[in-house]
């Protein structure tokens, strides 16, 4: 079956005016068989039969026309001598996965430099230098806060007005932010028009498991999971909740994992607090049975936190992304390797690099698990992958596909399916977590501004949250 992303031709559609014809146009509001204009790389008329002169036409007949993925959780590695085209081959990866924005973190692991990670402000200069004319998409920055930072909640105001107004902070870890700060960084945020973005997960949970398990020598890959409980976010999640309301403050609850959690937020939804919450496509695809396997090479593939969950957590997340209680889909990528960030064989789990790559895998995963079993409908995966993405992280010309938007398109064909194979991918890990599961449908071609991928280059975005 030929439904492989490996061997497509990006090249030829380099032209004026582009008409994309007889396609399933998707919006968060439904589907409709639409032709869609495209011009100076907007979309220019949205209608049935449109003609212009000497306009390229794209057949999608059978095809599903979807607004360009926005992917807000990345973890992309910044290019250096060591690693100097990660950068450019992950976010090509995200293309050929229809993925033509995302947004990356510059935490501790990607690269970012000692000195640059202490400012805020030095961080996004040092992240523009390194990253200019990288990305085959565009892209922008939600900037870590840690606690390695000298006065990081200074620096708020002059970020979001550099056109950086969302920031990711860490209840874990030890770059977190402590409580006080954290509160004091919402409320500052809040009042200068940003938002916190936060990893909720409870240290006065975990380390006391952590040192106990330690102490027993158990130190293989599946103590990172059985060290990290779901009430370990749980509590977390309700306290980040607390402390935005106190604050006064909207709140994105990153990667949200778990029943529990997700219990919290619609909570704090149902009282019309403004909490936001993302999840992940491998919290919606793949359950901690895999920790039982006796390969510690497999299993240190799914050493991510927070760890994967039960079936019925799962089972919970799909219902609530359905019903609105989750409002994003990211793909948390972090481009390791088996034969580098990770290391084989395992250290001691604490120090296990946490993280797996997603990037090229997030609309494929999210269609296949999501859409082709009936979870959800296709306009709201456009939602929770496109319009909710643009809606949140000020990207008011992305998201849709409606006339003035820019001409970010994907061209889906819903009907192949394959195996996923890490042979078949671009992204710069050495595995993907969802090997030899079955996928459904595929990316035919992807348009940016108007224009396929590696004839334009993709910019970095200055963003205004409404
Ligand atoms: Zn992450």
């Amino acid at each position: 079956m030929g439904g492989s992303p490996g061997d497509r031709d990006w090249g030829g559609i380099l032209t004026p005016e582009l008409i994309v014809a007889g396609g399933t146009v998707v919006t968060s509001d439904g589907k409709q068989e639409m032709d869609i204009s495209v011009a100076d790389g907007q979309i220019k008329a949205i209608g049935p039969d449109l003609i212009a002169d000497g306009a390229r036409i794209l057949d999608a007949t059978g095809m599903l026309v979807l607004p360009g993925i926005i992917d807000v959780h990345t973890h992309l590695r910044l290019p250096d001598a060591e690693h100097p085209d990660r950068f450019r081959r992950d976010t090509l990866a995200a293309a050929h996965g229809g993925t033509t924005t995302v947004l990356t973190f510059n935490n501790p692991g990607t690269g970012i430099s000692a000195e640059a990670g202490r400012s805020l402000l030095a961080g996004l200069d040092e992240f523009q230098v390194r990253t200019a004319g990288e990305s085959p998409i565009d892209f922008g920055l939600s900037a870590v806060i840690s606690g390695h930072q000298a006065s990081p909640i200074g620096e708020l105001p002059a970020l979001i007005a550099a056109g950086v107004p969302t920031f990711k902070a860490f209840m874990v870890y030890d770059f977190r932010l402590p409580d006080e700060d954290l509160e004091q960084a919402m409320r500052t945020a809040a009042r200068h028009g940003g938002m916190l973005q936060v990893h909720c997960e409870e240290p006065a949970i975990i380390d006391p498991l952590v040192a106990d398990a330690l102490r027993m020598g158990q130190t293989g890959c599946r103590f990172h999971a059985l060290t990290r409980p779901s009430r370990a976010e749980g509590v977390a999640t309700r306290k980040a909740i607390e402390m935005a309301r106190r604050a006064e403050a909207p709140l994105y609850i990153v990667h949200l994992s778990c029943e529990e959690a997700l219990e919290a937020v619609a909570e704090a939804k149902a009282r019309g607090e403004p909490i936001h919450a993302e999840t992940c496509p491998h919290y919606l695809a793949l359950t901690d049975a895999l920790y039982a396997d006796p390969d510690e090479a497999e299993v240190i593939k799914r050493v991510i936190s927070p760890p994967l969950r039960t079936e019925a957590d799962v089972d919970a997340l799909w219902l609530g992304l359905r019903d609105g209680t989750l409002d994003v889909v990211g793909s948390d990528h972090v481009p390791d390797r088996l034969d580098g960030e990770k290391r084989i064989p395992a250290p001691p789990f604490p120090e296990i690099s946490n993280g797996a790559p997603g990037i090229e895998t997030l609309l494929s995963v999210v269609y296949s698990e999501g859409v082709a079993k009936g979870r959800i409908g296709v306009a709201r995966m456009v939602e929770v992958l496109a319009s909710n993405p643009a809606r949140l992280f000020g990207l008011p010309s992305k998201g849709a596909i409606e006339v003035g938007r820019d001409a970010d398109l994907v061209i889906w064909d819903p009907r192949p399916d394959h195996l996923m194979r890490q042979a078949d991918l671009h992204h710069t890990s050495d595995f993907t977590p969802y090997e030899g599961m079955r996928m459904q449908g595929a990316v035919r071609e992807v348009i940016i501004r108007g224009r396929g991928i590696g004839e334009t280059l993709g910019r970095f975005l200055e963003r205004r949250l409404a």
